[in-house]
């Protein structure tokens, strides 16, 4: 699929469980880009127990945001690598409108997608969801569990909660959530960047209506 400036610069957006990384992975296959996740990037130094881990663990457990200042240093490394020349799927930045105009200042978004969920939707995913602590594949309890309880399926990592996954922060997160994404909306929507799809769907069925929805956005910038 080639827009006008054959490039594929995608924002992705949506509460907590609506299938972001899911479909973020399938496009990254589809599209031959990396998937980049701010949430896996802090896990991953909190697993490694680097000085940045260490500083953001609690912040994270408890649902609060790292700054903007250190996510954007941190986001900015990564897009200056040479795989995101073409393009990249950002899940889970920009969180708040202070990050959309950071993230403006160093590139041009050619998609935004919004996958929507209701809060009680997602607090009933997020009861289920389990991930693996080494590679960081997602797993559900009941649709779709690891092979063997407890265990990665594909690195032998252990599969647990993760620790904001815990009613009083998914509360705290949804909340956030909510309050900064409708300026974000509003900015990306002004610039008819977004497509919106509703989350209550099989995994075939949104990537399906995300794919149109890029066509019909391209029909409208072209
Ligand atoms: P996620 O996996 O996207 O739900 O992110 C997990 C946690 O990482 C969030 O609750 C925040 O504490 C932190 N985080 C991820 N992305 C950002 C961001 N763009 N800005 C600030 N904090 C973030």
């Amino acid at each position: 699929m080639n827009n006008k400036k054959n490039t594929h610069k995608i924002v992705l957006l949506g509460p907590q469980a609506c299938g972001k990384g899911t479909q973020g992975k399938i496009l990254s296959e589809l599209f031959g880009i990396s998937r980049i996740s701010t949430g896996d990037m802090f896990r991953e130094e909190i697993t490694n127990k680097s000085e940045l881990g260490i500083k953001i663990q609690n912040l994270i457990s408890e649902g609060r945001l790292v700054s903007d200042e250190l996510t954007f240093k941190l986001l900015k490394k990564r897009l200056s690598n040479i795989d995101c020349r073409n393009g990249f799927i950002l899940d889970g930045y920009p969180r708040n409108i202070g990050q959309v105009k950071y993230l403006d200042s160093i590139t041009n978004i050619d998609f935004v997608i919004e996958i929507d969920i209701s809060n009680r939707e997602a607090v009933f995913r997020i009861k289920n969801r389990r991930i693996c602590d080494k590679c960081g594949t997602s797993y559900d309890l009941k649709l779709f569990p690891s092979k063997k309880e407890g265990i990665c399926d594909k690195c032998g990592g252990n599969v647990v909660r993760r620790a904001d996954d815990y009613p009083e922060a998914i509360k705290k997160r949804l909340m956030i959530y909510r309050n900064e994404v409708r300026p974000i909306l509003k900015f990306y929507k002004k610039k008819k960047l977004l497509i919106k799809i509703n989350g209550l769907n099989t995994v075939e069925n949104i990537t399906e209506r995300i794919k149109n929805g890029m066509v019909e956005k391209m029909g409208e910038i072209i």
